[in-house]
């Protein structure tokens, strides 16, 4: 692993863009594997020192940003484990950017569909902020494409869950499933608004495991790998602007053209 402790490296990570300002650590430690990682955090949780975790700092919110303790940088953190090209899936590393993701996917005529717009972002991050982009009026956000997670723990304990194996209901107190070590947590009871939001744990009634660990921003572990869903890749894309008279104009447009031409879209981006 490297660590460094010199202002002029780690200053970088105080940063994001949010443009938030004070961000300070002791150090920035990058694993070179996940095993390393898991080993960072059981030093720093057994020793009580806050780590903050940080992927390609392209949030705009300061989430990645320290106030003490240590930077946890995922960079190295960067494996393209495997493409499965037959079942249409993934497994990558959280430090994977999504411009060379998609550089590789392209090479098999597949993409990953959510597609955040911001190119520089790691994988990890995006997992972690439940992003969407461009495309998620179509897509829909990360969240619907993660077939599998493993995440450790700020205790450095670690979880493998996949997606349709462990539900849960809101409120309760829950057992995570570990091997050798029982951790029990309390699911928040809140209900969250019937609208895209990212604010809070996603919470639903009998939720899917994997879904806690969605949108988290850090705060409940550390992704270490992920399996993606994958799609293929359009032929072209067209991009337009559209001016309207009116705001209703406008949502008539979008509603009918839901309506009309989902289906052709769907066809026509599913066509080799
Ligand atoms: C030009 C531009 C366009 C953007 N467009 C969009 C958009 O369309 N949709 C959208 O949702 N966002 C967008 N963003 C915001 C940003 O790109 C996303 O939030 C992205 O998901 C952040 O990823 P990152 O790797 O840069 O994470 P960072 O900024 O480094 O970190 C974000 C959060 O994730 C946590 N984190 C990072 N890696 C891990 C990990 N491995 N395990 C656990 N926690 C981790 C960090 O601790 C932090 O809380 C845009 C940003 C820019 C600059």
């Amino acid at each position: 692993m490297i660590i460094k402790r010199d202002i002029d490296f780690i200053k970088c990570y105080f940063e994001d863009q949010s443009g938030l300002l004070g961000g300070n650590a002791d150090e920035a430690i990058l694993p070179e594997n996940q095993e390393e990682a898991v080993e960072i955090l059981k030093d720093h949780s057994s020793k009580s020192k806050p780590i903050t975790i940080s992927g390609g700092g392209t949030g705009v919110t300061g989430a990645r940003i320290p106030f003490s303790g240590s930077i946890l940088g995922t960079d190295s953190l960067n494996k393209i484990i495997n493409i499965d090209k037959e079942n249409m899936f993934a497994t990558l590393e959280p430090g994977v950017r999504l411009s060379e993701l998609q550089q590789e996917l392209y090479r098999d005529k597949l993409t990953y569909l959510p597609d955040p717009t911001e190119p520089n972002a790691f994988l990890g991050g995006t997992v972690s902020t439940n992003a969407s982009g461009a495309k998620g009026f179509k897509y829909g956000p990360t969240r619907n494409y993660i077939k599998r997670l493993k995440v450790a723990l700020s205790t450095g304990d670690v979880l493998d869950i996949e997606r349709g194996k462990i539900f849960i209901k809101k409120g309760v107190i829950f057992s995570l499933p570990l091997k050798n070590k029982e951790i029990k947590i309390k699911m928040p009871s809140y209900s969250m608004p019937a609208i895209k939001n990212s604010a809070g744990y996603y919470i639903k009634d009998n939720m899917d495991l994997v879904d806690l660990f969605i949108g988290q921003e850090g705060t409940l572990g550390l992704i270490l790998e992920v399996d993606v869903m994958l799609g293929k890749k359009p032929e072209s894309i067209m991009s337009f602007f559209s001016f309207f008279s009116s705001e209703q104009d406008a949502l008539s447009f979008i509603q009918e053209a839901v309506r009309k031409t989902y289906f052709l879209l769907n066809t026509w981006i599913q066509t080799p």
